[in-house]
């Protein structure tokens, strides 16, 4: 039987007025329904925002420490939730067994870190230019935010937005990406498990199309956090700024990796092959685009085209190398894009088809696919293609691959495989990328230090994750005292 979900809003789980609600279905088997959710109507996301208006100002007042106390058993709900919510995420959005497990491990230590983080709310004394007077800075919380989440990650990002918000005091309406809400609802299990108090935080499922609106534009909302395409994200910044309310988002890439001849072929190899296929592509940070200088081009392309060829794809639950789309129109955008590729005159050294067969013909599965001979004007240069798909592109030195890689629009992630020093200097130096990296991956973050993009992978207005993640989420009051 397949189980419905409500919407979590006041502390309960209710139905939506509309009456209808929408499936989920398992990408490595498409015949298999999960679970249904509420299809929200614009009534449901304003009764939500209403409570989470409503209980700000008493979870304000709620000393740090204390809500921080709730965010701790959160995480220790999700702890001793682990592998039922990692076999969620697996039958909802498709990613290998082992990357599930991973991100759910992620959501429970982001929930333990903020936590702390809530002992630490504070502002700064400073002395004042006059006599007896006192000069300090408090943080307050913003006030209602909306979170609005992608589904490739749809427990880890609700996380690094839900557990600063927190702990600083906010109240929140929360709605994910309708193909994978499953484990997002997870979160909030534990939050309510934990003891949060009615109200505080909100989940609402549901079309963006129709929730976007009160999400971005309710009077009573004082900031918008979204995740997504750099697209929607883009008329979510207007629609936000439009009414003065503070927004962040964080959207698209198309990152990077540099190889210089000093590199270890090897390394290389393994640092750009899981940067583009693990998560099946489907990562913001994923690896795109190979930029390989041409003393080791060819060596590079059949040493990445037979990495590629020795994956093995399969349903997530099994933990294959990679796993299927998360959807039939991510997998049809991937093929689409396989065909722009050979249309625009690059070689396909690797992959480039549907797989189908038993394990397959239900499923959304691509093998990994490597281009090479790719001009960086070429379209599978320059757009997001969110599969696992590789374009390499020949660099006769340095200041050309450098200038090739900075030649796009995004700007999330970036890395150079070299045992040059000045070339690794150079590249921290001048890369226009928020995360830049030496001998790594381009995928890979630590929760610990902030996160964002640079050009159109970020609204730059602020930063996720580490301290900066708190810094969207509080309001700063400067205080002048006369004693
Ligand atoms: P998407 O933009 O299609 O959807 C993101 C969210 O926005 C979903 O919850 C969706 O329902 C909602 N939405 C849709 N239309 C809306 C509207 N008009 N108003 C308000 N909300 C609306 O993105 P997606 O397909 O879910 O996720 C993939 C994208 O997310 C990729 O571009 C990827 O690079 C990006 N991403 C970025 C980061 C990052 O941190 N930079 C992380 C993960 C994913």
């Amino acid at each position: 039987m397949v189980t419905e979900y409500g919407n979590y809003v006041g502390g309960e789980w209710t139905d939506s007025v509309s009456g209808e609600t929408f499936e989920v279905r398992n990408p490595a088997e498409s015949s298999e329904i999960v679970s249904r959710f509420q299809d929200s109507t614009v009534s449901d996301a304003e009764s939500a925002i209403d409570t989470a208006v409503a209980a700000q100002n008493d979870w304000a007042t709620v000393p740090g420490p204390e809500r921080g106390s709730v965010l701790n058993q959160a995480s220790q709900a999700l702890e001793d939730r682990k592998a039922e919510a990692t076999e969620t995420l697996v039958r909802e959005e498709g990613k290998a067994w082992s990357e599930a497990a991973g991100e759910v491990q992620r959501a429970i230590d982001i929930f333990a870190y903020y936590a702390q983080k809530a002992f630490d709310l504070g502002g700064v004394v400073k002395s004042s230019s006059g006599r007896d007077k006192e000069l300090s800075t408090r943080q307050e919380p913003l006030g209602t935010v909306t979170l609005i989440t992608p589904w490739n990650y749809p427990i880890a990002i609700p996380a690094w937005k839900l557990a600063p918000a927190l702990a600083a005091g906010n109240t929140v309406v929360a709605k994910p990406a309708s193909v994978a809400p499953n484990s997002t609802r997870i979160l909030f299990e534990c939050l309510d498990e934990a003891g949060l108090p009615d109200g505080v935080a909100n989940y609402v499922t549901g079309s963006g199309s129709v929730l976007g609106d009160p999400l971005t534009t309710h009077e009573d909302i004082d900031g918008v956090s979204f995740t997504g395409s750099t697209s929607v994200g883009t008329s979510v910044a207007q629609a936000a700024a439009e009414g003065l309310k503070r927004v962040q988002c964080e959207m698209g890439g198309k990152n990077p990796t540099i190889v210089m001849p000093s590199a270890d072929i090897e390394e290389a190899v393994e640092a750009v092959g899981i940067g583009a296929f693990g998560t099946t592509g489907q990562s913001c940070t994923a690896a795109s685009r190979a930029i390989v200088h041409e003393q080791v081009y060819d060596e590079f392309i059949e040493a990445i085209a037979e990495y590629a060829e020795s994956l093995d794809v399969g349903p997530g639950l099994d933990d294959p190398d990679v796993g299927p789309h998360v959807s039939k129109g991510e997998l049809e955008s991937t093929l689409d894009y396989i065909d722009v590729g050979k249309s625009e005159g690059a070689t396909l050294e690797a992959g480039g088809e549907q797989l189908t067969g038993e394990t397959y013909d239900n499923g959304y599965y691509v093998r990994p696919t490597v281009f090479s001979d790719v001009d960086n004007d070429m379209r599978i240069a320059q757009e997001e293609i969110f599969g696992p798909v590789l374009s390499v592109i020949r660099a006769g030195d340095f200041e050309e691959a450098l200038a090739l890689a900075n030649d796009t629009d995004y700007g999330l992630s970036a890395s150079i495989i070299t045992q040059d020093l000045t070339e690794a200097n150079e590249f921290l130096d001048r890369i226009e990328a928020g995360v830049a990296k030496v001998n790594e991956k381009t995928t890979g973050l630590e929760l610990h230090v902030p996160f964002g993009g640079y050009k159109q992978s970020s609204t730059n207005t602020y930063r996720e994750q580490g301290d900066a993640g708190l810094d969207f989420f509080t309001a700063t009051k400067t205080v002048y005292r006369n004693y």
